[in-house]
């Protein structure tokens, strides 16, 4: 039996897990599914992270390893390439991987900080063919940064939250075109630095008020229409716009990764998405705690890291009043 196991090890579950044990409870496991801690910010290799928290400019690896070091130093454990498959109320804990195969372990808290995934294009009610060359902004860079892909040369963005906006300079800064990035809004989804600096720096046209219509192409994309919209959101007639293309990027919005949560009974907020929290960010489940953009997407990862930390603090409070024991 562990006194907290922690679900993701990204910044939210590496600040939960320094937390808890800096706040009296030493046995302590993180688990995460990828081949190393870090979560999302691995592949996050601009610079913007950490100017809150560390009063210093870092990319997020840089920022990722100020904790990862915090982990080391404390010797806290964690299994890395391990999948956690589930979570009961009694905070049992199934999780696979390939040296153990399928295990359980027993827990007094459990923190979910499993993080967020990207809406696909699945949820948009775009016309057209399947043709190949649709991405989400977020595996669009993981191909760039991690794999050394590029996903195409002539790109339209849909969405201009921050993802897609740090998508569109990579691109351009790799070497492709980016036709425009359209926002179905009147004003931009990202922080206004990011506008300033991932568009306007790079003459690159944000389209508001507008979405695409139509994905041409067969077997490769090859444009989308666009148009404008009302302000129902509602395509205005009499202006479709062809733009050629061979890649168009999805960053039309994050959703907290809820499923174990959802599986394990646990509410959900409907307005975040994630699990319905009390001020200790512990769920309706007495015991299981949430945190990070599993509970709900935040723009900023030093908000992330103190949310997390206020997480584990009440998850080791939770375990040394002995409320975890049952
Ligand atoms: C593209 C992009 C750009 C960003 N740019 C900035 C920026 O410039 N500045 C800034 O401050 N913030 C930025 N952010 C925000 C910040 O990076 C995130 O808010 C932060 O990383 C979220 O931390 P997290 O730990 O909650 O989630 P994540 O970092 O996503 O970590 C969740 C972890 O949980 C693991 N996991 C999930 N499910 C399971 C499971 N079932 N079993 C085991 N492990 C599991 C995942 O593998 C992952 O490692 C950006 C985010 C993105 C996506």
């Amino acid at each position: 039996m562990y006194d907290a196991v922690i679900i993701g090890g990204g910044p939210a579950g590496m600040g939960a897990a320094a937390s808890a044990y800096q706040n009296g409870i030493e046995s302590v496991l993180i688990l995460e599914r990828a081949d190393s801690l870090g979560g999302i910010l691995q592949q996050c290799i601009h610079s913007g992270f950490g100017l809150h928290k560390f009063s210093e400019e870092l990319t997020g690896p840089e920022y990722s390893l100020q904790y990862e070091q915090i982990i080391h130093d404390l010797g806290i454990e964690y299994l890395l390439n391990t999948m956690v498959l589930k979570i009961s109320p009694q905070r049992v804990v199934t999780a696979m991987n390939e040296s153990d195969g399928i295990f359980e372990i027993k827990a007094k808290a459990v923190i979910l900080a499993t993080g967020c995934r990207e809406r696909p294009r699945g949820a948009l009610a775009i016309s057209g063919s399947r043709p190949a060359g649709i991405y989400t902004a977020g595996t669009a860079q993981k191909l760039v940064n991690i794999n050394g892909y590029m996903p195409g040369k002539d790109i339209v963005v849909l969405g201009s939250g921050d993802i897609g906006l740090i998508m569109a300079r990579r691109l351009t800064l790799e070497g492709a075109q980016v036709k425009a990035v359209c926002e179905v809004l009147p004003y931009p989804g990202g922080l206004a630095r990011n506008v300033q600096q991932c568009l306007n720096d790079f003459d690159i046209p944000l389209k508001l008020s507008c979405t695409v219509t139509q994905i041409h192409g067969s077997k490769r994309i090859e444009g989308v229409t666009i148009s404008k919209v009302d302000s129902d959101k509602k395509p205005v007639l009499g202006t479709k716009q062809f733009i050629p293309c061979d890649t168009l990027l999805l960053s039309v919005g994050l959703i907290p990764e809820n499923e174990l949560a959802k599986d394990a009974g646990i509410k959900i907020d409907d307005s975040t998405g994630g699990a319905a929290v009390n001020r200790d960010y512990q769920t309706s489940i007495s015991g299981i705690f949430a945190c990070g953009n599993a509970l709900h997407v935040h723009d900023l990862v030093d908000h992330v890291s103190d949310e997390a930390e206020l997480t584990g603090k009440a998850a080791a409070d939770l375990v040394k009043r002995g409320l975890g024991n049952g």
